[in-house]
């Protein structure tokens, strides 16, 4: 019993997990793509800007192949901001992740072949990597497809391509690395521990919910819920017009049933007597509760006096069907229940209804028990 609520914990809260980082990575990259058109637009800018703002400079910023291209990337990034949210998918957002991861492995290969470019190569390297852990930490393998390119870009041309390893660069490299796996994993365990927070809250507020609403033996609705969908069924019927039946059940000589096979047995007959009734009602408008110890009341809604006769056969030969031995019952060998039935008519209040339902309820009992009895 304890492993299946595990399990059933467990699915709840992967599928909590599944949905957060979904809506997460859904918000956040769009705001990553954003981030990366701005820095892609502040490159190809540099040119022109640095012009405009100093124009007797005499080392203006080269121009790359990038600002040639400035148009289709742009394009590129507008598009995808566009299809973030159509993604599906942990493969079509690593593919997005990668081009674009892919698209800064050139430029940082561009930027370094150039001398007067370089020394923003490693900023720019920060930013990205950071901005991306903020953007995707909820999911690994969509991070490492975006900064994997990046990673490999500057490595290949720190160890393979200069003359000499540049020492210094090589560390700085590697502390960046170290602060973002490092942070990756801590804001990640933060991510999974407020799931798991939200998940545990939303299944105590359940339970909670169960016990303020429903009988704990036999799992019906209580009284409480009664009472409240009562006043709310009449206050709707008042005002829209239409139907409305209640049923109230007795227990046959449950007293004697208790005497003779004990408590513990009274309860059991009481569950499979509450199971009878839910199999017999339509779901999920009608509503069955427990009124009190033996007794209980089905309320139907959009039902006249004839439909809510019907549903009381129904209980009547369901009960029969359960077949739960009463040796000390005056009416049968199984054990049997009483029903009173009453429609509500306009101005009639819930406590009326109740108790006019309860005379039915007297009426059927004195009738001889095991039937039921129409109210006026
Ligand atoms: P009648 O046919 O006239 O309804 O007779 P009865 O014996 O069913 O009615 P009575 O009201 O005299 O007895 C009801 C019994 O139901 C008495 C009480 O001990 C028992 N009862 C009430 N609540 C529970 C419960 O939760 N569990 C069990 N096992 N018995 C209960
Ligand atoms: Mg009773
Ligand atoms: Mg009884």
């Amino acid at each position: 019993m304890q492993k299946t609520t595990h399990t059933l914990q467990d699915t709840a809260f992967n599928a909590l997990l599944i949905h957060y980082k979904t809506a997460s990575l859904r918000t956040s990259g769009l705001w990553l793509l954003f981030a990366n058109l701005c820095f892609t637009l502040f490159l190809f800018g540099r040119h022109h800007f640095q012009l405009l703002l100093d124009p007797v400079s005499k080392v203006a910023i080269p121009a790359t192949i990038f600002d040639k291209l400035s148009l289709i990337i742009i394009v590129f990034f507008i598009i995808a901001l566009s299809l973030v949210r159509y993604i599906r998918g942990m493969l079509p957002a690593m593919a997005l992740a990668f081009v674009t991861g892919l698209y800064w492995a050139v430029v940082f290969h561009v930027m370094v072949s150039n001398d007067t470019q370089q020394q923003l190569v490693f900023p720019l390297f920060c930013m990205l990597i950071f901005t991306a852990l903020i953007a995707l930490y909820p999911s690994t393998p969509i991070l490492y497809s975006f900064t994997a390119p990046l990673w490999l870009s500057l490595f290949v041309h720190l160890v393979f391509l200069r003359t000499t390893i540049p020492i210094l660069e090589v560390a700085a490299m590697i502390i960046a690395s170290g602060l973002f796996e490092s942070g990756r994993i801590m804001l990640n365990r933060w991510f999974v521990l407020s799931v798991r927070r939200e998940c545990d809250n939303a299944l105590l507020v359940s339970k909670l919910d169960d016990l303020a609403h429903n009988d704990p033996l036999t799992g019906v609705a209580n009284r409480r819920q009664l009472d409240s969908q009562l006043e709310q069924l009449i206050a709707q019927t008042e005002l829209q017009g239409g139907t409305l039946s209640l049923i109230m059940i007795d227990v046959d000589f449950f007293k004697k049933y208790n005497d003779h096979y004990g408590h513990q047995a009274g309860d059991s007959c009481l569950i499979s007597i509450a199971d009878c009734f839910k199999h017999v009602v339509r779901q999920p408008t009608d509503l069955v509760a427990r009124y009190g110890g033996e007794e209980f009341v089905v309320l139907l809604p959009n039902a006249g006096t004839q439909d809510a006769e019907v549903v009381a056969s129904r209980i009547k030969q369901s009960v029969e069907k359960a077949a739960i031995p009463h040796a000390l019952s005056q009416v049968s060998q199984t054990v049997t229940v009483s029903q009173g039935i009453m429609q509500w008519a306009p101005g009639m209040t819930s406590l009326e209804l109740l108790k006019r339902a309860d005379s039915a309820l007297y009426q059927a009992k004195h009738a001889g028990r095991n039937g039921y009895c129409v109210g006026e």
